[in-house]
């Protein structure tokens, strides 16, 4: 018998916390509904604020019209594969396979939002930026990394879109003009982002509370420089010797023993596990928000999932490393690829709730960025409906 652990309607007391004494006693059975897809599904209903739900509710194929292999297209997404591979090999449209792809990475928000704040390794960081592109060849993203110096850890990241330089023939220079002339990335957009990367990581518990005093180590660019002396909590804190910030030349070696390693070591895994961002690929991102859900569940299996060392007999992730407990992830592991996550359960920083929201500008786009159905918050007089 399934029990429904909790309200779906974020609005209700019973959303957050079931009290213990009222574990089966918060709502009840509400007859039944059928569907292609499950036969026959038992109804529910909160005796609180009276929505109806059901056991699909809380599935990770909620609305959902067709069921794929997630563990699959998982390893699909981490090797190489594009859309049009992925859609053959399932026998799904492209359509499936993206809305696949969103409910998969809103998952890997979710855990990757829990588990992080069970990380107690105190380590410094390593940030730098990732260039790969969107749209197309004159919209280069750049997507600011933070990463564990010791443990590998991939903590968070966000994107900017930037101007095109770089040796352009004569018709190049003229087709960016003429791009440029409908949509214009913002110049000061690393500065910008570089700064929100920080501050975020910054506003995380186990910095707040464990990590203190922050090392920092970045390359030379100065924007990085500007954004850090530019910001007042930052400045503060250098001041009063609990945030350091050393720069090492991009020029140096990549060797192991390199601070930058861990950055270094991250640019290649994306160029090699990602399909979009092999080197020459054609397959680049459409859509920014569609680069971005891809670039979270890379984050979740890099952190969760793969071992640190291949050559190493000890099956060690770099969660494991950054000491999040191995129970505790293996737990989360299971619910991953069939319990829906809650956004309103979460606590997720600015770039990852403009993931969640599909908030981020793509350039050229004119069309309003479309929110699905399932992810969509709803007004109440509809919840009956959406959570059917
Ligand atoms: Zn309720």
């Amino acid at each position: 018998m399934f029990y429904p652990p909790f309200c779906p309607n974020p609005h209700c007391s019973n959303h957050r916390n079931v009290l213990r004494k009222n574990k089966y006693s918060w709502f009840a059975k509400d007859g039944f509904y059928s569907s292609c897809l499950l036969g026959k599904t038992q109804r529910f209903k909160c005796k609180q604020c009276k929505i109806r739900f059901s056991k699909q509710t809380f599935s990770l194929d909620y609305y959902a019209k067709k069921k794929i292999r997630y563990q699959n297209l998982l390893k699909e997404l981490v090797s190489t594969s594009n859309l049009s591979d992925m859609s053959r090999r399932f026998g799904v449209s492209h359509n499936t396979i993206s809305n696949k792809i969103r409910r998969l990475s809103r998952q890997a928000l979710g855990v990757n939002s829990h588990l992080r704040q069970h990380v107690s390794l105190h380590e410094p960081f390593v940030a730098d930026g990732f260039e790969g592109v969107a749209v197309n060849f004159y919209y280069p993203s750049n997507v600011n990394i933070m990463v564990g110096k010791h443990s590998l850890f991939f903590y968070t990241f966000n994107y900017t879109t930037i101007k095109r330089t770089g040796r352009l023939t004569e018709k190049q220079r003229a087709d960016r003009d003429y791009y440029e002339s409908i949509w214009k990335a913002d110049t000061k957009g690393i500065k910008h982002s570089f700064n929100r990367l920080v501050e975020d990581l910054a506003q995380l518990d186990f910095v707040e509370h464990d990590i203190f005093p922050m090392v920092l180590f970045t390359d030379m660019k100065l924007e990085y420089e500007r954004a850090l002396r530019g910001n007042k909590f930052f400045r503060a804190l250098s001041e009063g010797e609990l945030f350091y910030h050393f720069t090492i030349s991009s020029k140096e070696p990549r060797t192991l023993h390199n601070p930058l390693f861990p950055v270094n070591y991250m640019d290649r895994q994306f160029r090699k596990d990602i399909a979009e961002h092999v080197t020459k690929s054609i397959c680049f991102a459409k859509n920014v928000n569609n680069q971005m859900e891809r670039m979270h569940i890379y984050q979740f299996y890099h952190n969760y999932i793969k071992k640190n060392r291949v050559r190493e007999k000890q099956y060690i992730t770099h969660a494991a490393l950054a000491g999040v407990p191995n129970g505790l992830r293996k737990s989360y592991l299971k619910l991953f690829f069939t319990e829906r996550v809650f956004a309103s359960h979460l606590n997720l920083d600015r770039a990852e709730v403009a993931c969640w929201n599909r908030g981020y500008v793509t350039p050229l786009r004119l069309q309003e960025e479309h929110l699905p159905d399932y992810l969509a918050p709803l007004p109440a007089l509809l919840y009956e409906d959406w959570c059917a």
